[in-house]
């Protein structure tokens, strides 16, 4: 039997491209549910990429790619106004290193001036040295973008979903749709239902945002019309001590199947190198590994000579969902209500805003009413970044609240009341802490933190420490001693 209450759209999947629409959808006088199977949202590849907004130049525009990078990188500009996350607009360089290349930077300079991108310079090696010192002396000439960015990808994310839920979205996480149905038999075109291990949830319209997962979840619908296939990118960290080696992101000429391995200062002030680009068939995949790193620090010390595998502090993989199109697979499908936004690899991130306003035409034309609301609150209320207040500041901070004078990350600077702030917000898992906080992304990788971050989920929770998991599901960190005691010779 069908629910009683029929939402007017139903999300699945809370990345990215899931939050960012499920924010634009809020906008509107509409009931939306985003449904998303981790315990928390961006936790999916939203959270493990290279963290830029693309110039723009890069993608074909005859593709979806190509057409939605561009007007994706002008929505962050938006995004940022409103939701005030780490975002700065370095620009990129897109180095040539021999004379064959010179005619690709030719090509992207002539493409990108024609999709209105502005700002777009041709620099001999002269100019591109007096603005990147480090950069290899092998540099012959590189193309000058300033409209990319970098962005904190996890804490945009959590502050679009936070903005969403204020203005009247549900983030139901812990929720992986299992099934959908058509509510009632012999209407095939009518209202959807979803089910999900504990609910049931009626629905007019679905959108399919499930990432690695949508060809699934499109299966489910009965419109399968696509396959997903994942391709594993590498990433290192490096030491925040190289802050200020590279200023802009620095782009080799690109590969078929990847951007290359990029050198890119990131918001926070680490330098990262990767990524790698591998098809994989195991979807599930982050692990690195020794191939991976040797080939992005080759690649990488082409580009900078000073980088090296010494500075690392922290390491992850993320997984690219790519469509057999190659291409971003977006639209109405054969099921009338069911629309997928679907195969966001790369630019996906950069892309998403544009992606969203993309769906939410399709959704228009498949008869879904838009009526504006009036009292739609774009801003978001922002937590207190402690590392970033003047001595002063901090110092008033302290005195005023017991919570500031406690210091829980010595690396970030990361105070126990932004902890429980962060708690108080939805953060459930220590990943969730790490992310709105950054409380263990410095350099001891959060050796000094974790345990107090722990017992901070636990008494904010209520809940045992061995409840507490480092990002849902059996990722629990500690055991209880009996369990422990009482495991059979040879057991973990
Ligand atoms: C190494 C790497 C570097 C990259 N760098 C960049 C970059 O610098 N710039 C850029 O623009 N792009 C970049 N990308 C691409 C970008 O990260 C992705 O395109 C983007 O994050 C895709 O977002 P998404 O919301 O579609 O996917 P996800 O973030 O994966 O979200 C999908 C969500 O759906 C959920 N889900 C799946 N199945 C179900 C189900 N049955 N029920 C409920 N929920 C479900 C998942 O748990 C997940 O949270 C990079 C990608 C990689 C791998």
């Amino acid at each position: 039997m069908a629910p009683s209450r029929c939402h007017d759209v139903i999300v699945i999947g809370g990345g990215v491209v899931g939050i960012t629409l499920a924010r634009e959808l809020s906008r509107y006088h509409l009931d939306v549910v985003v449904l998303e199977s981790d315990a928390e949202v961006g936790f999916g590849v939203s959270k493990a990429n290279s963290g830029i907004i693309h110039s723009g130049i890069h993608a074909d525009p005859a593709t979806l790619k190509g057409a939605l990078e561009w007007p994706g990188n002008e929505g962050w500009l938006r995004l940022r106004d409103d939701l005030g996350f780490g975002f700065a607009q370095v620009g990129e360089l897109l180095v040539a290193l021999s004379a064959e290349e010179l005619g690709t930077i030719e090509h992207l300079h002539a493409r990108g001036e024609r999709k209105g991108i502005p700002g777009l310079q041709r620099w001999d090696a002269a100019r591109v040295r007096a603005h990147q010192p480090n950069l290899s002396r092998d540099v012959i000439a590189a193309l000058w973008a300033p409209t990319a960015g970098v962005v904190n990808p996890y804490e945009a994310v959590l502050l679009i979903a936070d903005n969403a839920a204020a203005n009247g979205v549900e983030i139901a996480t812990e929720q992986p749709v299992t099934a959908i149905e058509p509510a009632h038999r012999g209407e095939p075109d009518g209202p959807l239902v979803v089910h999900t291990p504990t609910r049931t949830l009626a629905t007019r319209y679905l959108v399919n945002a499930a990432g690695l997962r949508a060809d699934e979840v499109a299966r489910m619908a009965g419109v399968g019309t696509f396959t997903i296939t994942g391709r594993k990118g590498e990433e290192y960290l490096l030491d925040k001590r190289l802050a200020g080696l590279v200023t802009s992101v620095i782009f080799p000429c690109p590969t078929p199947t990847s951007k290359g391995t990029l050198v890119t200062p990131t918001f926070d002030g680490t330098i990262m190198v990767g990524p790698t680009a591998e098809a994989t068939d195991d979807k599930d995949d982050t692990a690195t590994t020794p191939e991976g790193a040797q080939a992005v620090f080759a690649a990488a010390k082409r580009l900078v000579p000073a980088i090296s595998e010494r500075d690392v502090i922290a390491e992850f993989a993320g997984v690219r969902a790519v469509a057999d199109s190659d291409d971003f697979v977006l639209g109405a499908t054969g099921r009338r209500g069911f629309v997928n936004a679907a195969g966001i690899q790369s630019p996906g991130l950069t892309a998403a805003p544009a992606i969203a306003d993309h769906i939410i035409e399709v959704l228009r034309d498949e008869g879904l009413e838009l009526r504006e609301r009036s009292d739609w609150r774009p801003r978001a209320e922002h937590p207190v970044r402690f590392s970033v207040l003047s001595t002063r500041e901090q110092a008033e901070l302290a005195a005023s609240e017991p919570g500031f004078a406690q210091l829980v990350c010595r690396c970030e600077l990361v105070t126990e009341a932004e902890i429980v702030d962060a708690i108080e917000r939805g953060a459930r898992t220590l990943d969730g802490v790490k992310f709105r906080t950054r409380a263990g992304m410095g350099r001891c990788q959060g050796g000094f933190c974790t345990w107090r971050c722990l017992e901070l989920l636990a008494r904010c929770r209520g809940i045992p420490m061995t409840e507490v998991t480092k990002r849902g599901g059996t990722s629990w960190l500690v055991r209880d001693r009996d369990d422990v005691d009482a495991a059979p010779s040879g057991g973990s």
